[in-house]
């Protein structure tokens, strides 16, 4: 069997993977607060896990590996949303408007990471449906003695948990120190966080032994991973953002309340993602979605495969450059495997990925594939890298496109060379035609103009 290598975050080493259990691997992946569109951000961490959680398959598998990722659908974002609604005349009780902008926002997501050629995790569970878990887990570090209720209010007392900080590195004091931690007067002390909070007259609630409320966003994790995946399970993921204070707090909240299990035996993280070289926002207006791309004709696939030229540990910088060589290659491969029936994926993909999930390293096995002709092979090992499946849609089969103006533009250049006896403006013509990418059929019947799989239509247009 192959022997997977990762980077775990909890060492600071790349490690041998060795699964609790071989017939059932366990992977919990941090997912999304579903109150508006994924930005290009949000997808990053999604095709991560999703080339883990194929590789994985592929290993053990398909039975035997079991991927969980959550919504988080208690947030006060979602609230504001559904209260500005209700202000803005939508009929229906906060609670419905609440849910209503969930679910909206689930079958959002889900378009848009099914468009990625991510497969769905084997559970989605929304925190909301956990409420009773999180209840439970918050009594029994109560009682315990890792966490305390005031004023309506569950908090973690961070001082009991003595390894609190390993995961990211930092002591509690440098904490304090560096952090700007909200200090509200009923904490213990300034690091403790939120388990539950109360919830005020018109917000979402849950009854609970501390009164109306609803729980901090870190219980959910730690409720749901359990609940799903046991004490100790292999995997955890999320993005380097996540890391502090989400995960740090996940890890205490679980070790506390499950002594005897060991929580994550592997913590994966992956980098941030930029835009042209700049932190993506609002403010410098290269803010945009997933759903942006794909309603600008930027096919999932491109998006998908753009994401795989870099590691998952780097920082990873969307180009309109990048995009656009992805579309060319995929043309070029998608053009060449149609008839091709798929064979076993390659082992220099298969290698690749099981070191550290080098996608770019894979990709670059695709490359010599396809400079050896060995189609059967690559569409084997893109398929497992959620490249050239049929679901992704035939959007690169014959790009439709009029080029009667330049055929008729070549037709009229020939017949007055034909004249002239000078043909450099004709094949000047042919060959920045051939350059982007169009075949040019010339008989003494006629020309003839064909995209090919290289069609850029950006140089075409260079042309006019
Ligand atoms: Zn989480």
């Amino acid at each position: 069997m192959v022997t997977i290598r990762l980077t775990n975050s909890k060492t600071r080493r790349k490690e041998d993977f060795r699964p609790i259990d071989s017939s059932n691997v366990r992977m919990y992946v941090c997912g999304p607060t579903v109150y508006d569109r994924a930005h290009l951000g949000n997808a990053r961490p999604v095709v991560v896990f999703d080339v883990l959680n194929r590789l994985l398959r592929h290993v053990y598998g398909e039975g035997h590996v079991t991927y969980v990722r959550n919504f988080t659908d208690v947030d006060d974002k979602i609230n504001a949303e559904a209260l500005r609604r209700q202000k803005a005349g939508v009929p229906g009780t906060l609670e419905e408007l609440i849910h209503g902008r969930t679910e909206e926002t689930i079958a959002w997501y889900h378009a848009d990471m099914d468009a990625l050629g991510a497969l769905r995790p084997d559970h989605e569970p929304r925190a909301t449906e956990y409420i009773g878990q999180m209840v439970a887990m918050t009594q029994g570090l109560i009682a315990s003695g890792h966490a305390y209720a005031v004023e309506g209010h569950v908090l973690f007392r961070v001082r009991s948990y003595k390894d609190y900080g390993k995961l990211s590195g930092r002591s509690v004091d440098d904490m304090i120190a560096g952090a700007r931690v909200e200090v509200a007067p009923y904490k213990e002390d300034p690091m403790d966080f939120v388990l539950w909070k109360p919830s005020s007259g018109e917000e979402p609630g849950w009854d609970s032994p501390w009164g109306k409320g609803r729980p901090g966003w870190h219980i959910e994790c730690s409720a749901m991973s359990h609940e799903l995946l046991g004490e100790s399970f292999d995997i955890h993921g999320g993005g380097l953002d996540l890391q502090f204070p989400h995960h740090e707090n996940e890890i205490a909240q679980s070790a506390c309340a499950h002594p005897h299990g060991d929580f994550a035996h592997y913590w994966l993280h992956n980098e941030m993602l930029q835009v042209e070289g700049k932190k993506m926002s609002k403010s410098l207006g290269n803010f945009f979605t997933v759903r942006d791309l794909l309603d600008q004709g930027i096919p999932g696939e491109v998006i998908r495969f753009v994401f795989l030229m870099t590691h998952y540990r780097s920082p990873m910088d969307w180009t309109a450059e990048k995009a656009r060589q992805a579309e060319a290659t995929l043309r070029k491969w998608r053009a060449a495997t149609a008839e091709v029936a798929a064979s076993a994926p390659l082992v220099s993909v298969i290698e690749a990925l099981a070191d550290d999930l080098n996608t770019a390293g894979a990709l670059a096995a695709l490359h010599v594939a396809a400079g050896e002709g060995d189609w059967a092979g690559l569409k084997a090992s893109a398929v497992l890298l959620g490249l050239l499946e049929p679901a992704m849609g035939s959007w690169s089969s014959a790009p439709d496109v009029d080029l009667s103006a330049q055929t008729q533009r070549l037709i009229d250049l020939r017949a007055a060379a034909m004249a002239s006896k000078d043909f450099s403006a004709v094949d000047a013509l042919k060959a920045a035609l051939v350059t982007a990418g169009v075949e040019v059929r010339m008989s003494k019947a006629g020309i003839e103009l064909v995209p090919g799989p290289d069609f850029d239509p950006a140089k075409l247009e260079a042309l006019q």
